[in-house]
């Protein structure tokens, strides 16, 4: 019998096609072809991209955009908004509109065009979630943006249209719908409990331990009751934090390692699989939220979004998360 869950956040209801039950060989994951041919993210090819905005890894003295960095942030070529300019908020009778302002950034994760998330190692994966960190710190001192959204598209299904490893950011001057669908839920959920709705998953998802991805002592990936797609994973912080920046040294440690755990049994559960995965914190220039706590939700894409989800909202799931954390979690590592 299929299950209709609820999300305790947002309210939102997935089905749970139990009877499926897909595992990671009944998905055909389409083989990416290798382009090859001329990569803009390459180092080398730093004329090719708009001026650097962050690089790490050049000795010190050594000239902007040019090689022997490990890591790079770029404004977007093709950004979705600009920066230059004011917002304008203005209304044409009912209707509300402002200027698109914004910025739209690129992180260039390695300077190793074939390397990808779970091969990197702790070194290289850490200048990320410290570059994701300085960038939020520098976007927010704009006070026309309100929300900083991190997210990664990998694989051409995920809408990754470059090869080279890289994830990109947009300040926005709204807070989204969805980010504030989460705050909202989740301070009805405060409101009614006195506790945040992500530290209770945590406590529940550490006692009944059917859903854990993997742990480590400030961080936890699990497959979440309600997943929209198969093999979806949410990596928290097991001490609550409402916002990435605030957390201490010692934590971004401990996420790179574990982040770096999950995707690679996600690799190895699903080679290549094309996901997305982005970063949910709250609002710019917020103070600590107690009902709010920020985490990354990772997507990986092996079904198609149709007719009934756009028509209703809700998803249907083939795989169970319990299916799919107890396949995650068998993965041996080396
Ligand atoms: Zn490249
Ligand atoms: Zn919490
Ligand atoms: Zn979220």
């Amino acid at each position: 019998m299929p299950e209709l869950r609820r999300d305790p956040i947002i309210g939102r209801w997935v089905i749970i096609a139990k009877e499926r039950g897909k595992r990671p060989c009944d998905f055909v994951i389409e083989k990416e072809k290798t382009k090859g041919g001329f990569c803009p993210l390459c180092p080398g090819h730093e004329n090719t991209t708009p001026n650097e905005v962050l690089a790490y890894g050049r000795p010190p003295g050594a000239p902007p955009n040019s090689p022997g960095w490990t890591l790079r942030v770029v404004p977007n070529k093709y950004p979705a908004l600009v920066v230059e300019g004011e917002l304008d908020k203005r209304g044409e009778g009912m209707y509300d509109k402002m200027n698109g302002i914004g910025a739209h950034e690129v992180i260039i994760e390695t300077p190793n065009h074939n390397e990808t998330i779970p091969m990197m190692s702790h070194d290289q994966l850490i200048q990320l979630f410290w570059a994701y960190r300085d960038r939020i710190v520098d976007l927010s001192r704009d006070i026309r943006f309100r929300y900083v959204i991190v997210f990664k598209n990998f694989g051409r299904a995920a809408g990754a249209s470059l090869e080279h490893s890289h994830s990109q950011l947009i300040a926005l001057p709204i807070v989204p719908h969805r980010i504030q669908e989460e705050i909202q839920g989740s301070l009805k959920y405060y409101e009614y409990k006195e506790r945040c709705v992500f530290c209770d998953i945590i406590r529940q998802e550490r006692s009944q331990n059917i859903r854990i991805v993997c742990e480590n002592d400030e961080f936890i990936a699990i497959c979440p009751f309600t997943p929209r797609a198969p093999f979806e994973m949410w990596v928290m912080p097991k001490k609550h934090h409402s916002s990435y920046i605030s957390m201490e040294d010692y934590q971004y440690h401990a996420l790179t390692d574990l982040f770096s755990e999950t995707m690679q049994r996600l690799d190895r559960a699903l080679p290549r699989v094309p996901y997305n995965y982005m970063l949910h914190t709250a609002p710019l220039r917020t103070p600590d939220l107690e009902h709010y706590h920020w985490h990354i939700e990772i997507m990986p894409k092996l079904t198609m979004i149709a007719g009934f989800e756009w028509g209703t909202g809700f998803y249907i799931n083939p795989t169970p998360p319990e299916e799919a954390a107890r396949f995650l979690r068998d993965i041996t590592l080396d």
